[in-house]
Order: structure tokens, then C-alpha cells, then sequence
């Protein structure tokens, strides 16, 4: 009847209560303030009441929010989605500009102030204003506020009447793949949720998209998002749905109830549609793809966030593992991720409150010669209330993929050079050595850090020894060759760390020129069992002497070990022999305070 009676514009002036409004404005009068709008010849005439209703009517049938802002009474009506989404009171409200205040983003709130300025100043007549709401979460959203301005008959500005568009908002398809995106996903689960879910979702990424991209133009990499788009649905067996969700990622759910067994033969088949297409093209690129599996039944909340949330880590976890293959969803490995996820957290968090929870322990070397205490490495800890302590080996990685090893390897750093001329007092060619990642040589300034720490304690240079795991690849980086020469040339050591454990190649050990090498500890460990390993660690003793280096040999335990690896010659021994890692009070007790003495 409100359609119709706005469509014929015969509504009558009644008197009208406005729901959920203030006590003072319970009841007001019909307005006609659509007069000399829009149409020819019949005057439109309708109310806030009837508007409002209009605004319930079609709301449903739109993503946008409909309002009308009678600026005389100070109310506000919007499509009631709004109060789902946005920060207000409810779908009607008063006070609007003390509402407004809260629910606009700041920085945008002048530039709506002058905006509606314009409008009570009579400057404008239309409203149309890109600016943040704040979403439930306080989270700002871009909306497109556009609104027609009506008058009374002194001009003065009476309603504001439009309609409210988040211009961030996904697309429901896409144009380039000419498939529904993850609206459409998110719709289909939606629709489904009365029952429980059975069959699969296979979510489906290209390996190294970005690069084809970069190569070949974004022209060239819409059309192969295109044709993977139609490799994949040619591989789709009836009641398989295929979408385009985030950039280069596809996701078909098969909802009928199929198995595992179908969602790989189905990686199988489109693997062979991209073949065929990769040929037609003349090896113009070649790409593979990637893909997450996970069988619905294996959701317990089976939410379209879940759905998300889950494919996203299984098609993660496929790429991580070298690409080119598909990773099916395992409960057991997602609890490892979210668990390592959260140990990053929790050592963000104490980056942030001054490392605390962070520790340095310091383990003595020994120079076999002098039979002194000639040096200490510096070996990180980590403990937390919720985590306990936790082995390097396991934090230390989760540094360096958070990137988080940078400022905590130069909070060792200075741990370590304090102690050095702390212990130096006592024994005064004390030298201590510090690990560096890869991940702090290649991704940040580490040997202007260096340089910075070492002149602030008043260290010499030469005091102090940086470790650098070989990697076999990283050495003909030439970033990592120019920190290598910077060092030399400021007279700091380098040692080459683990030789002997991976790629130990002596041809890198004339590019770096180390000082040292450190024998790594599963080395000495076979060593001391085998005959074999024994004489080749005392061929490369004798090698790396004949080279000019100097050879420290970690992991020595026992006083037999420690005979038998004096017998091969080298210039250093770390061990449990002579002492584990610990706190710096503790080093100075039991290996300092008797300066010259000897320890062995
Ligand atoms: P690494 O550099 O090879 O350090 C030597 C490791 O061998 C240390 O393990 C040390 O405690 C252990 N060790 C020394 N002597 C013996 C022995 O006689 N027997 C046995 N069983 N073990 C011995 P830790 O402290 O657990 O550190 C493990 C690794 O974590 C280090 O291996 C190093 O790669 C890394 N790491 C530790 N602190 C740092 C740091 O500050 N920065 C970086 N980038 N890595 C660090
Ligand atoms: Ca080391
Ligand atoms: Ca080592």
C-alpha cells in the first residue's frame, strides 16, 4: 500500500507516530517535503513514517543502506542492516551528530562537518561524500554517502534522502575469470547451513603468479587467470562449483557428498587441462599450480570463516612444501601451526616490553694450547610463563620467518659485547662470539649495528667474533660478500659455523675468508665413534691449519673425548667438558673470577 501510495504520490497529510523516537517526538506531522521532486505533474508527497517502512521494504533486496536524515526533528533512519554493521544505536536514532561522532572515522570527520555545512548554508543541493565509517569491531569501512537535500518553503534544509554504499565491499563475480568470487562461496554455505556439509572443498593457487605477472604485464596475467579459470572448469564433475576467491586462488566445493579420493583426481585432471593448455601456448610460461584439500566432514563448525580460514593454511601448506602438489588438511598440523603462530606472538610481544623473557647464556671456549679460557659464544634463551623455557632450535627459526631475529639478534648483540668487556677486566684478550642469521645479514644494516655496538662499549674490533652458518647457497649472494668484506675490513672475526653438517665447500672459504671454523657437534659425535670420520676431521684439521685458519671443535663431553681430539691438533674446544651454556653471573663464578688459571 506505501509503494503504491509513493507511486501515485497520494499520500494524505495524517498524524503519524514514528517507532523506537524519543518521548519528545513521539508523534509529527506528515510532511510533504518531496513537493516540486521528480515527477511531472502529480506533487510526491511522502513522510518520514512512510519512508522509513519503504526503507524495511527493500532493504532486502539490496547490499545498500537506505537512509533519511530529517535535519528539523534531529532523527535518522537507515536500513536496519546498518545496525548490524556500523556502530549506531539502532536503525533509528537521535542526537545524530553526537552519533556521528562516534561512528565516523576521525581524520573524516571534518570533512563531513564541511560538507554538511554546505548543505545548511544553502551552498549545495546535493550531498555525495566518500568517507570511514567505524564497523562494530571499531574497524574503518569506505562508504559513498549520497544524498538529495529537501527544503521547506523558507529553503531552509529539511531532509536529507539517499542511499549509503560501502565502495570496499567484495565483488559478488569477477569479470576477469568470469566466475562468482567468495561472496558467491560465502552464499552457497550460507544457504546450506540447516544441514551438515558433506564432500570436499579443493582450494586451488598458481605457483609464482606474481612473477608471470611482473614478465609478462597484467594484460598476460588476467588472460592466464582467464584460461586456468577454464582448465579448472573443464575438470569439474556436475555439482562441483567452482569460484574465484582472493587474486590468484580458486576454490571448487563439491557439496554432493564425493570423497578425498575425487578432490585429488580432480587436482589430477585440471593439472592435465593446464598441460594441454601450457602446450597450445607454445611454452609461452609455465606454471604450476598448488592446492589445499579438506573434507568438510573434518570441520566441526562448518562456517563459512572456517571454510576460509582452513583451505587458506592447507594451499599455504602445499606451497611451502615445494609447490606443484596438493596438501590434504590434517587437524594435528594445523594445531602445530596455530601453536608456533602463537609463539611468535607471544615473542613479539616481549620484543616489545624490552626482551623480556629473552636470555643470554654464555658457554666458555677453550684454547687448547694456553689450556685457558680464551673466549665464550653467546647462546640465546627463551622462557615465558605460558610457553616454559624453549630450545633455540625451536625458537630461532620462528625468529627468523617472523623476521623477528633482527632486533633480538642485536639485542644479543649488545648482551654480548657488555659481557666482553665486562669479563675482559679480568682476562684482557678475552674475545666473545656471537650468531648471526642469514635472515639479519640479507634483510637489515647488521654490520652498521655491529659497528655502532662495538664503538659505544669501547670494544676492539677484534674481540669480537661473529658465527655465520654456511649454507652452501648464501655465499655468492653479494650482499652477504659485502658484509663479509666489511667486516674484515673493521676488524671484526667471522667464523664459518657448522662445517662440516651440510654443504661444507672449501671453495666458499676463499670468498668469506673466515678466521675460524667450528666443527659442528654431530660431526665430533661421529668422529669419536668411527674410525673413518675420525681421520677425515684429522685431514681437515690438517687442511684448514695448511689454509691458515683456525679450528674450533664443538661438542666435546667427556675427559676421553677431549684426549682424543687434542690428538688431532685443532685451536679450540667448546664442550659440556669445559662447560654448558649459562647465565652471565654464573660464568663469571665458575669460569672468571680465577683469572689465569688453568682449566684443564
Ligand atoms: P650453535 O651455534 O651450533 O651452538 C652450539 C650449540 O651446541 C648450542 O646449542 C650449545 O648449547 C650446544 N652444545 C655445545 N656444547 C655441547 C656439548 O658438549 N654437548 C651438547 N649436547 N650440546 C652442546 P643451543 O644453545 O641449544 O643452540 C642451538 C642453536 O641455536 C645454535 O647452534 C645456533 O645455531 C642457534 N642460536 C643460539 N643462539 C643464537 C643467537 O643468538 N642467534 C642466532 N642466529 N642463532 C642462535
Ligand atoms: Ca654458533
Ligand atoms: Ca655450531
Amino acid at each position: 500500500m506505501i509503494i503504491y501510495n509513493l507511486i501515485k504520490g497520494h499520500i494524505d497529510r495524517t498524524e503519524f507516530p514514528v517507532r523506537n523516537v524519543q518521548a519528545g517526538v513521539k508523534k509529527r506531522q506528515f510532511k510533504t517535503w518531496f513537493e516540486g521532486y521528480a515527477m511531472e505533474n502529480s506533487k510526491l508527497k511522502i513522510a518520514t513514517e512512510q519512508f522509513v517502512s519503504l526503507i524495511e521494504v527493500l532493504a532486502p533486496c539490496m547490499d545498500d543502506y537506505l537512509y533519511i536524515y530529517d535535519m528539523q526533528n534531529d532523527i535518522y533512519c537507515i536500513s536496519p542492516g546498518a545496525k548490524e554493521r556500523f556502530l549506531i544505536p539502532g536503525a533509528q536514532f537521535n542526537n545524530v551528530n553526537e552519533t556521528l561522532s562516534k561512528l565516523v572515522y576521525p581524520a573524516d570527520w571534518p570533512v563531513l562537518m564541511e560538507d554538511l555545512n554546505q548543505v545548511q548554508n544553502n551552498k549545495k543541493n546535493f550531498h555525495n561524500l566518500e568517507y570511514r565509517w567505524l564497523n562494530r569491531e571499531g574497524k574503518a569501512v569506505w562508504i559513498n554517502c549520497r544524498g538529495q537535500v529537501i527544503r521547506d518553503e523558507e529553503g531552509n534544509p529539511e531532509f536529507l534522502v539517499g542511499c549509503i554504499n560501502e565502495i570496499g565491499r567484495r565483488q559478488k563475480a569477477d569479470n576477469i575469470s568470469g566466475l562468482r568470487s567468495e561472496v558467491g562461496l560465502f552464499q552457497e554455505i550460507k544457504d546450506k547451513d540447516e544441514g551438515r556439509l558433506k564432500g570436499f572443498v579443493l582450494r586451488i593457487g598458481i605457483d609464482g603468479f606474481k612473477e608471470i605477472n611482473e614478465n609478462h604485464g597484467m594484460d598476460y596475467g588476467d588472460m592466464i587467470l582467464q584460461k586456468t579459470a577454464q582448465c579448472i572448469g573443464a575438470a569439474i564433475l556436475p555439482g562441483q562449483k567452482l569460484f574465484r576467491v582472493v587474486s590468484d586462488q580458486f576454490l571448487v566445493a563439491d557439496f554432493t557428498g564425493r570423497d578425498l579420493e575425487e578432490a585429488k583426481n580432480l587436482y589430477i585432471r585440471i593439472g592435465r587441462e593446464l598441460n594441454r593448455f601450457i602446450q597450445n601456448n607454445l611454452y609461452e610460461v609455465f606454471y604450476t599450480i598448488s592446492a589445499g584439500i579438506m573434507a568438510l566432514e573434518d570441520l566441526t563448525d562448518q562456517s563459512y570463516a572456517d571454510v576460509m580460514k582452513l583451505t587458506e593454511f592447507s594451499l599455504n601448506t602445499a606451497k611451502e612444501q615445494g609447490r606443484n602438489q596438493y596438501y590434504i588438511y590434517n587437524e594435528e598440523d594445523y594445531a602445530t601451526f596455530c601453536s608456533r603462530r602463537r609463539m611468535v606472538h607471544i615473542m613479539r610481544k616481549s620484543v616489545n616490553s624490552k626482551f623480556e623473557g629473552f636470555e643470554a647464556y654464555f658457554q666458555p671456549i677453550v684454547d687448547i694450547r694456553s689450556k685457558r679460557l680464551c673466549g665464550a659464544e653467546t647462546l640465546l634463551r627463551f622462557h615465558n610463563e605460558e610457553t616454559g623455557y624453549i630450545s633455540p632450535s625451536e625458537f630461532i627459526p620462528l625468529l627468523e620467518e617472523s623476521a623477528l631475529i633482527i632486533p633480538v639478534g642485536v639485542w644479543a648483540l649488545e648482551q654480548a659485547v657488555k659481557a666482553c668487556c665486562e669479563i675482559r677486566r679480568s682476562i684482557p684478550d678475552f674475545r666473545i662470539s656471537v650468531n648471526l642469521s642469514y635472515i639479519q645479514v640479507l634483510k637489515s644494516d647488521i654490520l652498521a649495528e655491529i659497528l655502532e655496538v662495538v664503538n659505544r662499549y669501547k670494544l676492539e674490533p677484534g674481540s669480537l667474533m661473529v658465527e655465520l652458518t654456511e649454507s652452501g647457497f648464501l655465499e655468492d649472494n653479494p650482499k652477504f660478500g659485502r658484509f663479509c668484506e666489511g667486516l674484515k675490513k673493521k676488524g671484526v672475526l667471522l667464523a664459518l659455523d657448522d662445517f662440516g653438517s651440510g654443504y661444507s665447500n672449501f671453495r666458499y672459504l676463499s670468498n668469506l675468508s673466515p678466521s675460524t671454523l667450528k666443527i659442528d657437534r654431530t660431526f665430533t659425535e661421529k668422529a669419536m665413534n668411527n674410525e673413518y670420520e675420525y681421520n677425515l676431521l684429522r685431514h681437515m684439521v690438517d687442511m684448514t691449519h695448511n689454509i691458515d685458519l683456525k679450528l674450533c671443535i664443538e661438542g666435546v663431553e667427556t675427559e676421553e673425548e677431549l684426549e682424543k681430539i687434542r690428538r688431532i691438533g685443532p685451536d679450540y674446544i667448546q664442550g659440556y667438558y669445559f662447560g654448558k651454556p649459562c647465565p652471565l653471573n654464573s660464568f663469571m663464578e665458575s669460569h672468571v673470577v680465577l683469572p689465569g688459571l688453568s682449566i684443564m
